[in-house]
């Protein structure tokens, strides 16, 4: 039997803009899927494309859903073309939001740390105590967006700031190349440094073999973000034996259900959980699968609220710990009353 589809679609202004080494977001685009069961059953969804890490876009999630028209049957999600990574994870949260499957209430832990999130440059430093005070202890700091020699030298300075026993993730959205990677690779060795995620760019030629040689020739474990987008490219990795972290975000995978369990298997200590940067309505999906993992699981990638200029499409506000019952009390409904 076909549920009822229907989609809003949003442009969201960042109450501050986000600056990484792919540049300043001023704002987020992306559409909210809601499907109805003929029963009266709702799940939600939200497509929140990053067209810079590979997805589709926006405008592409918008034809899909006309073209799918008002009725979807759950057999239409393995029809759309795999390319719509996005709009297939925004499917099956609402497909999985319509059974019932989606809420988090049977995990034994019901919280989960959160990795503090530190602005580029010296801003970090003004950060770290108030976050201390707050009782972070996982901090990830954005590098390559600014000079390269400055950051490095910054590096003790943020170590020091740090209290004891707190670990630092940095991440350098791909924009460094081997030699600017080994530098910091060297410096980081003897540093309270949890990973470093995404040194070389994914689309970089020969970066998997850089990848893969940087990780195995120092101490210091490298964690892939850009490189994961879609289960295939879970997928590729775990087949190549990646010894490093998986930086998952689930909004970006296409509801890989297989790739997830292949993951489960092979490195369920390895995977952090991480923001697409999309409203609550994704979050919730995607926090959903973080609280429903089995293995260790490190500080979630979702310190990153209050986001949005309008507060409304925010998640959870950043502490150092969600708990599970804020993430079943998301209220997709709100979102999409906001968005009418
Ligand atoms: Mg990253």
């Amino acid at each position: 039997m076909p549920h009822r589809l229907s989609f809003r679609r949003y442009r969201l202004p960042f109450r501050a803009a986000v600056r990484t080494a792919h540049g300043v977001w001023a704002e987020r685009e992306g559409v909210i899927v809601r499907l109805e069961s003929e029963g009266g059953a709702v799940g939600w969804g939200e497509a929140a494309p990053l067209a810079e890490f590979g997805t589709e876009t926006a405008d592409e999630v918008e034809a899909a859903c006309r073209g799918a028209g008002e009725g979807l049957a759950a057999e239409t999600l393995t029809a759309l073309p795999r390319r719509l990574l996005c709009l297939r994870s925004a499917l099956a949260a609402a497909l999985a939001g319509l059974e019932g499957s989606g809420a988090v209430g049977h995990r034994p832990s019901r919280y989960l740390p959160v990795a503090a999130l530190l602005p580029a440059g010296r801003a970090a430093l003004v950060q770290i105590p108030p976050k201390a005070e707050a009782g972070f202890r996982t901090f990830k700091w954005k590098v390559g967006a600014g000079d390269a020699a400055d950051e490095l030298a910054l590096l003790d300075d943020v170590c020091a700031a740090l209290p004891t026993g707190s670990k630092l993730r940095l991440d350098a959205n791909g924009a460094w190349d081997r030699r600017r990677a080994e530098l910091w690779l060297e410096r980081c060795a003897e540093r309270p440094v949890e990973f470093i995620e995404q040194p070389i760019a994914a689309e970089a030629k020969g970066a998997e073999d850089l990848l893969l040689g940087l990780a195995a020739d120092y101490p210091t474990p490298l964690a892939l973000d850009e490189s994961l987008v879609g289960g295939d490219a879970v997928d590729h990795w775990l087949g190549l034996g990646w010894p490093g972290i998986f930086v998952l975000k689930p909004s970006l995978l296409g509801g890989a259900a297989e790739s997830l369990a292949r993951l489960e298997k092979a490195a369920s200590d390895r995977v952090v959980f991480s923001s697409a940067l999309e409203t609550a309505v994704g979050a919730r999906a995607a926090l959903r699968t973080a609280f429903a993992w089995p293995g260790k699981t490190r500080a979630l990638g979702f310190g990153v609220w209050p986001l949005f200029a309008d507060g409304r499409f925010d998640g959870p506000a950043s502490a150092p710990f969600i708990r599970s019952e804020d993430v079943d009390r998301i209220n997709p409904e709100a979102i999409w009353t906001a968005l009418a």
